[in-house]
């Protein structure tokens, strides 16, 4: 407490799921510590930079950010600020150089030590946890304060064994360390008796998972038992480990959605071998080709980079015809930077910035016009829809997600949380319309 009310935390996030699911593990301990969040950083007693490292342009934000925050600390010297996640593991002391009024720096892996540096840091001035490979990943997941509903993030595993030419991940998370299932399925349950209805497993690598015997298609069966989950997602997979007992779960573990995000990066060979994917294109497609003939409706979305050191137009050519040929349901597209450290960032054959915009340009107008002519298909189809709340638009309409991921749009009374019956009556680019079928019983 402070002049008699509660401290007050700001947690700004940065980047994926994982770095989501993170800040809500950080909110659980702080509230532990009797704070209450705040959305105002001029009322904030600490607040924490939760930061990406995988572009430059990510980790750049941060220092913007940090640029203002000096302000705010030197309006009120007792503010707190910390700079944990990804950006905090690789530059590490470096951060206190920059900016020497933060008070924490903390990896990713060291998130459950969070009260403790914030106590160190009160006493001392600083404090600084960076992680080391066999720290634990144990995390009490009674005192998360989860903000994803109606989806749930569960932690699988942290870490990335692979050593992709760009990606600085294996160096900011750390090796490969797996929850056991046992852990994994408890804290399933206690979702689903809380109400969630879907959850989705989170890994950098996650169909790498494996721990005593279980890997992640024994995870999948296992959270289909659990009564009151009627969904089951994983993320981010690698199409290396896509075996074909996870492909089978698709098509015969009734929660398991039939979306898939599977990073392709590019459609060339050449290229994948200097990002050293370890798979060819040829690999990537025909377990693309045999989920689509095994599984109705299975939907895919990708990861590509544009413009890595090397890539020629041919090359390039090879990505947009991959995307033709596959027509994914989404796409996130993004320019190749270079990471301090990695070993693409030694290679010399640069594509110029120009070039990599204008090859972004062209790849996100391909998938603007295939999502358009895939979506129409959808016009008059019913899908069962999880209701998120409130879109974004200021059209008063709710927002849903179908079990193949896309976004719906619908007039009606249902409530964050329920699943009911959905009828397609518009199609747009990166999201669909529709009414709430008359007999829908919400579930
Ligand atoms: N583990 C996942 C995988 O194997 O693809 C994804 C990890 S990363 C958080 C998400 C995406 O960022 C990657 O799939 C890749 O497309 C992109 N990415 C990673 N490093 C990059 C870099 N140096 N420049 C541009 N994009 C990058
Ligand atoms: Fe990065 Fe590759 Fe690991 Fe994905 S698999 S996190 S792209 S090193």
């Amino acid at each position: 407490m402070i002049d008699g009310r509660s401290r007050r935390y700001l947690i700004e996030t940065w980047g994926c799921q994982m770095n989501q699911h993170d800040t809500e593990k950080m909110a659980g301990i702080l509230a532990g510590l009797g704070y209450v969040p705040t959305a105002d950083d001029r009322e904030a007693d600490v607040i924490l930079l939760n930061t990406c490292s995988i572009r430059e342009k990510a980790e750049s934000k941060v220092y913007g950010r940090l640029g203002r925050l000096r302000r705010l600390k030197m309006a009120n010297p007792d503010l707190f600020i910390g700079v944990v996640g990804c950006v905090a593991q690789q530059v590490g002391q470096g951060i206190f150089s920059r900016a020497p009024f933060v008070n924490l720096v903390m990896g990713p892996r060291n998130l459950s030590r969070l009260g403790e540096l914030i106590e160190e840091a009160r006493r001392e001035g600083r404090s600084i946890g960076l992680a080391r490979d066999d720290d634990p990943i144990e995390f009490p997941f009674g005192t998360m304060a989860r903000a994803s509903g109606p989806k749930a993030f569960v932690t699988v595993m942290e870490g990335c064994n692979k050593s992709c030419t760009y990606c600085i991940v294996p160096f900011t998370r750390g090796r490969e360390v797996y929850r056991p299932a046992t852990e994994i399925m408890a804290e399933v349950t206690q979702l689903a008796q809380e109400g969630y209805r879907e959850v989705e497993f989170l890994g950098q690598n996650v169909n790498a998972y494996h721990h005593e015997g279980s890997d992640l298609a024994s995870l999948l069966r296992m959270a289909d038992r659990i009564p009151g989950i009627r969904r089951v997602r994983f993320t981010t997979s690698h199409p290396g480990h896509l075996k074909r007992t996870i492909m089978d779960s698709f098509r015969d573990v009734p929660t398991v959605c039939n979306h898939l995000h599977l990073p392709a990066q590019s459609g060339s060979d050449r290229v994948l071998k200097a990002m050293n994917r370890g798979y060819t294109r040829s690999k990537y497609v025909s377990k693309l080709e045999f989920m689509r003939r095994s599984v109705p409706g299975m939907a895919f979305s990708t990861d590509l980079i544009v413009g890595f050191p090397g890539e020629g137009p041919r090359d390039f050519g090879e990505t947009l015809q991959l995307m033709r040929d596959i027509e994914f349901d989404q796409v996130y597209a993004f320019a190749y930077s270079p990471r301090p450290g990695t070993e693409a960032a030694r290679l010399e054959a640069i594509v110029p910035r120009e070039a990599q915009q204008e090859r972004l340009g062209e790849l996100l107008s391909l998938q603007e016009s295939i999502q358009t002519r895939r979506n129409r298909t959808l016009m008059g189809q019913v899908f069962e829809v999880l209701v998120d709340g409130v879109g974004r638009l200021d059209n008063g309409l709710l927002r849903g997600r179908t079990r193949c991921n896309r976004i719906v749009h619908f007039p009606g009374p249902a409530q964050r949380g329920v699943l009911i019956d959905v009828r397609i009556t518009r199609a747009q680019p990166h999201s669909l319309l529709g009414e709430v079928l008359p007999n829908s019983r919400p579930a």
